[in-house]
């Protein structure tokens, strides 16, 4: 009898740890106990997409952050940190810009952790990290390059094909407004070409301090007194838009009024959207 009783007692006490355990389990999966995962559920998928896919998107500082995120690149108290308020679980891409404070803790984390060669390696990603974070910064803090106000429309272009002086794909984004809309520089920098070009029309290309170059082209006329060499600041008037270019100096009407407006980081284009979607929405 005593022995069917401890039998019977056995099996509770297996029972009841079946049960904790498997409490357990829940509770970290939901919680992500010691593993630190990302869930993309309320971002804008377009958005989204754009980040993960670097390759057809050329728009590495989004992928990269997407990416460190998802592998855990950086600490996990520094991404919590990203997330003060709201679901530990959750990376919204709407919490850019990234304050310095935070930028700084990423980098005062590395400096801690590392000692080892493999920390080494991740100190060295993280402040490449960090100094993306304060490119994508200046860029999506910086001013509409339009008047916010003014009826205008875009879509995401970037890679698509284009024919006019052979084939080739388009390396900007087409912001649809009125001929004569005033055309701002996103960000601070310095007049590095103005003038005529057969593709790009009346353009002008400005650099900022991080080598970054912003082109805006087929702009009907520019502000007076610009010119290469100057120093604009964000959000100063630098031209209007137009519909100048594909031909001969002076060629206009060969499409629909717009801004063109492209970013070039060594000469290689770099998808505009996302920061432009961003950069609208800071703006509201
Ligand atoms: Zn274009």
């Amino acid at each position: 009898m005593d022995a069917i009783k401890s039998k019977k007692l056995i099996l509770k006490l297996i029972a009841l740890f079946a049960v904790l355990l498997c409490g357990l389990y829940y509770y970290c999966t939901i919680y992500n106990c010691g593993e630190y995962q990302t869930s993309f559920s309320d971002v804008d998928t377009e958005l989204l997409q754009l980040c993960v896919d670097k390759q057809e998107t050329h728009a590495p500082y989004y992928a990269l952050y997407a990416l460190c995120v998802t592998y855990k690149i950086l600490p996990d108290k520094a991404v919590n940190m990203m997330c003060i308020g709201e679901s530990r679980s959750a990376f919204y891409i709407d919490r850019w810009p990234v304050k310095d404070d935070i930028i700084q803790t990423f980098i005062n984390i590395d400096a801690k952790n590392s000692g080892s060669a493999k920390d080494e390696t991740r100190a060295k990603k993280a402040a490449e990290i960090c100094i993306s974070l304060k490119k994508i910064n200046n860029i999506i803090e910086g001013a509409f390059p339009l008047d916010i106000n003014a009826k205008y429309s875009y879509s995401n272009t970037f890679g698509a094909k284009r024919t006019y002086g052979g084939e080739r794909l388009h390396e900007g984004l087409d912001i649809i407004c009125k001929s004569g809309t005033p055309v701002y520089s996103v960000t601070d920098g310095t007049v590095v070409k103005k003038g005529w070009i057969t593709l790009g029309g009346w353009r002008i290309l400005i650099k900022d301090s991080f080598g970054i170059e912003y082109y805006y082209a087929h702009l009907s006329k520019y502000v007076s007194g610009i010119s290469v060499g100057d120093t604009v600041k964000s959000g100063q008037l630098i031209g209007y838009s137009g519909d100048s270019g594909y031909g001969k100096i002076g060629t206009v009407g060969q499409f629909v009024a717009h801004l063109h407006f492209g970013i070039y980081e060594n000469n290689v284009a770099i998808n505009p959207y996302v920061f432009i979607k961003l950069c609208q929405k800071n703006k509201r």
